[in-house]
C-alpha cells in the first residue's frame, strides 16, 4: 500500500496496488488483526437510507463499516476489505458486522422503527462457508428478527464462479426467508443466465451508470432502461445505487427504478444520526411504543 492522501471525507486513502512485502501492508494487517481480537471497538457502522421513488418513504437501510485506526484514523471499506477478503479475516470481520447491525436494527424496531430491511454487503468468502445459512439464522433469532428483515448484498462474479454450489446456497437463504440483491449490478462478466437460474429478490443498479446519467446521456440511459426491463420481468426489485442530484432522481424514476440510495437522500451516517434521519423522515409504519 502506498498512502495517497485524504480523500473528499478525510477518509485516509490508498493507491491500489498492493505489494505484499511492503510495510504498511504488513502494519495494517497486524493492526486490523488487533482490531478484531480486542472486540471491534475500532469499527463501526454506518447506514444509508433506501428510499421508495414513490413516495419518498424510508424503505430500509445498508450497512458499511468503518475502521477507525488508532494512528491513520478513518479508513473507508476499499482499504482494508480486500486485505480482510486476501488474509481471511473476513470471516472474523463479516461477523461482527452481522451481529453490530443487526443488534442495532433490533434496537430500532424496538423504538417502532418496523417494516425496514437491513442490507448488508457480504463477500464471497463468507458465501463460501457451508454453515452461512445457519449462522445466519441464529443470529437473527438471537435478535428477534424475521428472515425476510434482512437483505444480503453480493456481487455477480460471485454467480459467475462455481455456480451450481453458489446456486445451492441462495436457495438455502431464499428458503429461510432472508432476501437476496445483486450489488454493483452490470459491472461484472454479467451473464442474463444467472437471473433465470438464481431466486434473487433484487437488483443493486451500479452507481457508474447513474453517474454517467443525465437528460445528454443517451448510452447510460439505455443501460438503465434495459436492465430495468429484463430484471422487471423476472419480477426483481430495481434499486439504484449512488443517486446524487434531483436529476437523476427524475430520470430513474421515469426508468422503472423501486428504490434508490444516494447522497441525494443522505450519505451514510452514523447509528445515531442514523435514527434522527429515520425520526425526521416520512415513516408511516412507525408504530407507537409505550
Ligand atoms: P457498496 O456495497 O456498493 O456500497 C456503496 C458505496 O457507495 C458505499 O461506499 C457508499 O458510501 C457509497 N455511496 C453511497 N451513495 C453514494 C453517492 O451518492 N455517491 C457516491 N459517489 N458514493 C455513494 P463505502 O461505504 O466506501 O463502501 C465501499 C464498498 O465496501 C461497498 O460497496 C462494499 O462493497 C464494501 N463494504 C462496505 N461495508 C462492508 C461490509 O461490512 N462487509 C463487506 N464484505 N464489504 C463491505
Ligand atoms: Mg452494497
Ligand atoms: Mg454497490
Ligand atoms: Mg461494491
Amino acid at each position: 500500500y502506498q498512502i495517497k492522501g485524504r480523500g473528499k471525507n478525510g477518509y485516509l486513502q490508498f493507491t491500489p496496488e498492493m505489494h505484499s512485502g511492503h510495510s504498511l501492508r504488513i502494519t495494517l494487517e497486524s493492526d486490523l488483526r488487533l482490531a478484531l481480537e480486542s472486540g471491534g471497538d475500532q469499527f463501526e457502522l454506518h447506514y444509508q437510507p433506501q428510499v421508495s421513488h414513490r413516495d419518498a418513504r424510508t424503505v430500509g437501510m445498508e450497512a458499511l463499516i468503518r475502521w477507525h485506526h488508532p494512528r491513520l484514523g478513518l479508513m473507508a471499506p476499499d482499504t482494508f476489505i480486500p486485505l480482510a477478503e486476501e488474509t481471511g479475516m473476513i470471516v472474523a470481520l463479516g461477523e461482527w458486522v452481522l451481529e453490530r447491525a443487526l443488534s442495532q436494527f433490533a434496537d430500532w424496531r424496538e423504538k417502532g422503527f418496523t417494516g425496514l430491511q437491513l442490507a448488508v454487503n457480504l463477500s464471497p468468502k463468507e458465501f463460501d462457508r457451508a454453515d452461512l445459512p445457519e449462522r445466519l439464522l441464529r443470529r437473527l433469532e438471537a435478535h428477534a428478527v424475521p428472515p425476510d428483515a434482512l437483505d444480503v448484498e453480493i456481487t455477480e462474479n460471485l454467480l459467475m464462479k462455481d455456480a451450481e454450489k453458489n446456486i445451492d446456497m441462495v436457495k438455502q437463504l431464499r428458503n429461510s426467508g432472508l432476501r437476496i440483491s445483486i450489488d454493483d449490478f452490470g459491472t461484472r462478466y454479467s451473464s442474463l443466465n444467472y437471473l433465470r437460474r438464481f431466486p434473487i429478490n433484487s437488483i443493486k443498479i451500479d452507481q457508474s451508470f447513474v453517474r454517467d446519467l443525465n437528460a445528454g446521456n443517451s448510452n447510460s440511459t439505455s443501460i438503465i432502461h434495459a436492465i430495468s426491463c429484463i430484471a422487471r420481468s423476472f419480477g426483481l426489485r430495481i434499486l439504484a445505487e449512488g443517486v446524487e442530484t434531483e436529476a437523476q432522481r427524475q430520470l430513474l424514476s421515469g426508468l422503472a427504478c423501486d428504490d434508490m440510495q444516494g447522497y441525494l437522500f443522505s450519505q451514510p451516517l452514523p447509528a445515531a444520526e442514523f435514527e434522527a434521519f429515520l425520526t425526521s423522515s416520512a415513516f408511516p409504519s412507525r408504530t407507537s411504543v409505550n
